[in-house]
């Protein structure tokens, strides 16, 4: 929430919002999961009029070393608001902000990896916001979350992430700029789907306590609604189109079904192709 509250109208009289979305209403959602050919693995996500980047490379050597655990994998993310995302340009490079969002995500997302089975190293997470619209840190670690298991890195399941807030004494979810300027809490949350463990939470402004689990439980079902695009984008990653299988590997699959033994396929040798 970066202004303070005004007589702005933020809810019409038929309780629609700026952009005519209900309270429990997302803005459109879409993630590509391997955006980036030279990262380890990576994701571009659109959310509404944020436009973010997430890159992973890892496990790798842990630099600087003194960050180094001989017990476990440290994740290091960095954060960061290009200086064209926002309408005034950003005075480029890190300020308080950027660091305050990269040390919560990495935290966050050092809850799912399973960072005990890479002693030493680090996974570093490189997070770009190209375009902001309000609610990049949740847009940051979704984003990030599928860029890992991209990346396959070991993890327990992927965060999804949603800001809840309030306007016009309204609760609602997915707050946009005006809404997170302009209303009066903001509350991004961060889960881990599948146990329902909350690994990011912030607040900003001031709610009751009623308002607070109402806020909770919206974001919440959110996060449950982001974790399903997660799974597709990467469904659509990984799954191959039946045009792209060969006849060779169609027939040994019928072969399997029928319960026949089937030969290892032959190496494809290149250089002898080319002679
Ligand atoms: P989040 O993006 O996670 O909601 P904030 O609440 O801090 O984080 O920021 C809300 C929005 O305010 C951002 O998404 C962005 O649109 C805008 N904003 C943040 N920092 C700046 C900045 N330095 N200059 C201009 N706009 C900014």
């Amino acid at each position: 929430m970066g202004g303070t509250p005004t007589d702005i109208q933020l809810l019409d009289a038929n309780g629609l919002r700026l952009d005519g979305r209900r309270p429990d209403e997302l803005r459109p959602i879409t993630i590509k999961a391997d955006a980036l050919k030279r990262a380890d693995g990576s994701a571009y996500l659109e959310w509404g009029g944020n436009k973010v980047l997430a890159a992973v490379y890892g496990p790798r050597e842990c630099h600087p070393r003194h960050r180094q655990d001989p017990m476990k994998a440290v994740v290091q993310c960095k954060y960061n608001m290009a200086s064209f995302s926002v309408s005034d340009r950003k005075r480029p490079g890190p300020d308080r902000r950027s660091q305050e969002i990269s040390k919560i995500i990495s935290e966050a997302l050092e809850h799912v990896v399973l960072t005990q089975y890479f002693p030493r190293t680090s996974v570093d997470v490189f997070i770009e916001v190209l375009q902001a619209d309000a609610g990049t840190r949740c847009a940051g670690l979704t984003a990030a979350s599928v860029a890992l298991a991209d990346a396959g890195v070991p993890m327990r399941d992927m965060i999804a992430s949603c800001a809840a807030g309030k306007i016009d004494d309204t609760i609602i979810i997915d707050l946009r700029k005006e809404e997170d300027n302009c209303g009066q809490a903001d509350l991004p949350l961060g889960i881990i789907p599948r146990t329902g463990e909350i690994v990011l939470l912030q607040m900003d402004g001031d709610l009751s306590i009623e308002e607070f689990y109402t806020a909770l439980t919206m974001a919440t079902e959110a996060c449950h609604k982001i974790s399903a695009l997660q799974k597709e984008a990467l469904r659509k990653r990984y799954s191959v189109a039946p045009e792209e299988v060969s006849d060779e590997v169609e027939e040994a699959i019928d072969a399997i079904a029928h319960g026949e033994e089937v030969d290892e396929p032959e190496e494809h040798d290149e250089k002898q192709e080319e002679s």
